[in-house]
This record gives C-alpha cells, sequence and structure tokens, in this order.
C-alpha cells in the first residue's frame, strides 16, 4: 500500500510495507499506521523484501481468515532470515481483526512476530517498533482504549485526493450471532463533532471533494457537540453539507435499526449526500433475522426503503446477505428472494455463512450443508447481478455530475464516479482529475459506465480552482 514520506519531507531512512485485507475501514487505519511511523523516518516500500518493516492489517471477516495470515507469515520468515543472514533487520507485526482475536496465538505459532496490535491501539505502534528494534521480546497490545485511538494518532494525510475517507465511530454493540467485530473492535465509541469536523476541514483544504464518513455501525454515531449536547448522524451531515468545496457526503455501514426519521429526511434535504446508500438486510426471513440477532425485520427494511425512496426519489440501495445462517429453511431463502425482488438493489454482496470460532451461531445446531448454501448463493446471485445490470441499463441516457479521480486505463480517457458509486469513463482532458463535470451517460458495462461530457469547464478556470 502507498505508506507516506516522512512529514519533515526528507529521504525515508527505514522503509515500511503495510498488506491490508478486509474493507474500508481497514485501509483507512493502514493510512494512520503509515502516518504514524512516518516521524520514525518510515517510507513506502513497493514490496515486503525491500521492507524493513512489514504490517499485515488483517481482516476476520472471511472464511480461513487466521489460516492466510499464518500462511503469509510463513513467507515473511524466509525473508526476515534471509535479511538477517545479510545483517539487516525486519520488524514484523500483525494488526487488525485476526490481531485482536489470536492475540498471543500469534505468536505462539509464529514466534518471528515481533509485534502484535488491535485495532485501537496503533497510536502505541511507535512504542512498541523502538521495543521490538531493541529485541525485548515481541510486543502484544490488544486492549481497547479507542478514545485515545485517535486522541493520540496524528492527523491523518489531508491530500487523500478527490474521495477522502474519514472514520467517525468504531466497533459495535449488536452482537449478531455470525460476526466477530463486536470481540475484535470493542464497544461502539463515536468521535466528538469538533474533530470530526476539523479533519473534514482538512480533507477539503487538501483537495476532497467528497467525503465518505466510516463506522462499523456509522448511522449508530452519536458524538459530543461543542456545546456538550449529543449530536445524531443528520445533525452532523448538515453540518458538513455546510463546508465550502465539498460536494458530495456519504456514510457507510449502516444498520436498519438506526435508520432515524432524521436521516432519512436528510437524503431529501442535503443536496451533497449523494443518491446511494449501502445498507445491510442480510436476510428476508424474520426467523433468520431473529436468529441472526438482527433486532429488525423485513417490514422493517421495506418501510426504510420506501422511505428513503420518497423523499430522494433518485434513492439506489446496496446490500449484504448472508445464506445457509444455521437453522435457514428453504421458505427463509424464499423470502430473501422476495425482499429481492420487492427491493431492487443497484448493488449487492452475498456469501455463503462460514462459521467464526466464538461466534453465537459456530456452535448453533442445524448448521446448512454446504451443497445447499451454494445452490442458494448461485440462485440470489443471479438475481442481484440482473438487478445490477438493470440498474446500470437504466443510467443510459441520463445526465449526472461525475467526480473525477485521475485518469482512465486508456489514453485520453478520464475516470471518476457518479452519484450511485458506478466507475465511470469519458474522453476528456487531465485537468477533469479532482473535478466534478456534468455528463450525458452513453454505454452500461457489467461493473462501470461510459459517459460523454456536456458542460466542460474551461480549462482556465479549472487551473483557478486548482487547491494551493
Ligand atoms: S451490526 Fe452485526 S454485522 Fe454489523 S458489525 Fe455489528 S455485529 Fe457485526
Amino acid at each position: 500500500m502507498d505508506t507516506q514520506a516522512p512529514a519533515d519531507g526528507s529521504t525515508p531512512r527505514r522503509k515500511l510495507f503495510i498488506r491490508t485485507w478486509g474493507c474500508q475501514m481497514n485501509v483507512y487505519d493502514s493510512g494512520r499506521m503509515a502516518d504514524v511511523l512516518a516521524p520514525l523516518g518510515y517510507g513506502p516500500a513497493e514490496t515486503p523484501e525491500e521492507a524493513d518493516m512489514v504490517i499485515l492489517n488483517t481482516c476476520h471477516i472471511r472464511e480461513k481468515a487466521s489460516e492466510k495470515v499464518f500462511s503469509d507469515l510463513g513467507r515473511l520468515r524466509q525473508m526476515k532470515e534471509a535479511k538477517a543472514e545479510a545483517g539487516q533487520k525486519m520488524v514484523l507485526a500483525v494488526a487488525g481483526c485476526v490481531a485482536q482475536a489470536e492475540g498471543r496465538e500469534i505468536t505462539n505459532r509464529a514466534p518471528w512476530v515481533d509485534i502484535v496490535l488491535g485495532p485501537q491501539t496503533y497510536h502505541r505502534l511507535p512504542e512498541m517498533v523502538a521495543r521490538a528494534a531493541r529485541a525485548a521480546g515481541a510486543q502484544i497490545d490488544t486492549d481497547f482504549p479507542v478514545e485515545q485511538k485517535f486522541d493520540l494518532l496524528p492527523q491523518p494525510r489531508a491530500d487523500q485526493g478527490p474521495i477522502a475517507f474519514l472514520t467517525i465511530q468504531e466497533g459495535c454493540d449488536k452482537f449478531c450471532s455470525f460476526c466477530v467485530v463486536p470481540y475484535t473492535r470493542g464497544a461502539e465509541f463515536s468521535r466528538p463533532v469538533a474533530a470530526i469536523v476539523a479533519e473534514a476541514k482538512r480533507l477539503v483544504a487538501g483537495g476532497a471533494r467528497e467525503i465518505a464518513l466510516l463506522g462499523q455501525n456509522v448511522n449508530a454515531w452519536h458524538g459530543e457537540a461543542p456545546d456538550g449536547s449529543t449530536w445524531s448522524l443528520s445533525r452532523l451531515l448538515y453540518e458538513l453539507a455546510e463546508l465550502e468545496g465539498l460536494e458530495r457526503l456519504r456514510y457507510t455501514t449502516s444498520h436498519p435499526r438506526d435508520m432515524d426519521a432524521a436521516l432519512i429526511r436528510a437524503h431529501g434535504r442535503i443536496p451533497q449526500l449523494m443518491p446511494f446508500l449501502h445498507l445491510p438486510v442480510q436476510s428476508g426471513s424474520d426467523r433468520v433475522l431473529a436468529a441472526m440477532n438482527r433486532g429488525h425485520t423485513a417490514d422493517l427494511f421495506y418501510r426504510i426503503a420506501d422511505q428513503l425512496r420518497e423523499a430522494r426519489p433518485d434513492m439506489a440501495l446496496s446490500s449484504d446477505f448472508i445464506v445457509g445462517h444455521p437453522g435457514e429453511k428453504a421458505e427463509d431463502h424464499a423470502a430473501t428472494m422476495a425482499l429481492v425482488e420487492k427491493v431492487g438493489f443497484a448493488l449487492a454482496y452475498s456469501f455463503k455463512y462460514s462459521a467464526r470460532p466464538g461466534t453465537p451461531a459456530a456452535g448453533q445446531p442445524f448448521q446448512v450443508s454446504e451443497a445447499e448454501k451454494d445452490a442458494r448463493l448461485q440462485d440470489l446471485q443471479t438475481l442481484l447481478r440482473q438487478q445490477q445490470d438493470e440498474f446500470n441499463r437504466a443510467c443510459v441516457g441520463r445526465e449526472c455530475d461525475i467526480l473525477f479521480t485521475g485518469p482512465g486505463r486508456h489514453p485520453g480517457q478520464m475516470a471518476g464516479r457518479s452519484p450511485w458509486l458506478q466507475p465511470v469513463h469519458v474522453t476528456g482532458p487531465a485537468e477533469l482529475a479532482g473535478r466534478s463535470a456534468r455528463v450525458k451517460i452513453a454505454a452500461a458495462f457489467p461493473n462501470s459506465l461510459s459517459a460523454t461530457l456536456l458542460d466542460m469547464p474551461p480549462l482556465l478556470a479549472l487551473k483557478e480552482l486548482t487547491p494551493a
């Protein structure tokens, strides 16, 4: 991943390689770890072989996550040993949710690992690196002091590009039967308003035109305002929409339980709030939703979808689904298919249930056979794929603003994002990067769109807009 040069502009004295698995929050955290190590002289390495320090920032959501980490650690051991033979040192760290969940088990199985740190202790990384460098034994820190993490980490890089991410909330109190997040990320924590607004201002000053607010349960965010009151996410969105130069706002990932009326209304009232929401439903069967401990019904999801589309008629929804949760029967799967038919999704992620050690569902009876899970997943993915194609095709002929992020794959091509998050390509000048321009969608492909520029902003005006 792209790690940062030292803040004083000097040439990095050491090289850092970070491998990141999982969600956007892990990507954000990897950036913060690079930030915290930059003052120690760590700059980016292209490959682990050339690095003085390698961090594996892990994710526990997908199947066999820890096996993949241990097999990577096996390869890194050889690199570390080769370096040692050449009289060089390689510091090896495991971070993220696998580190949190496995803790000391990692150094028991892979004693060549120097540092194991959970997601809430990244601010302690420099101290742990220093101790590891003094060969004071493996450093393990998997505490949950989440408030300290945000207070003590340096400000993230402001120049994230036109689309920036800002973590406002971490952790989860909801304990869905299948999920490890409450065990690996700890209880819900909301950053205060002042810290979020200050970070957003820095991002906009650094060229961000779109900010995506991140959190495991982002719409459960309830942060302390400067006057001591507590704001909800909708109030924060109104505040951020006031920032000059900020054209787009998004937030992810949300829980249906926390979609309150004010937040739904905000979608109709804040033009910067993009008409696209990722709202995981997981199943369309109330029986399975109860077994999952989701705390909502299919009917609540229908009502939220309707109200969002009432507030913002061009609203598109994306979602997550799990098929084959323990106890799921054919009729439950049929209810999921019916929900998908009724709601209609522009995009969705669907997975087979797989047991996560330590989660309640892992020990439940009536596990669904792999063959049944495969069949249900295929059934669901066929329908979701069809809906995604239909949604993309329905965009053809539409006029909309695209936020351009940089060059496309072909010469003379620029790439950007539509309001509905689709990648869009146009033929246009490089000066479009970091700007929005009006386009007409010309063609739809399975995962992207092509478009023609309608209002090409004069290049002079584009240059004047370039942030300092
Ligand atoms: S709401 Fe459920 S699925 Fe989402 S992070 Fe919390 S426990 Fe996991």
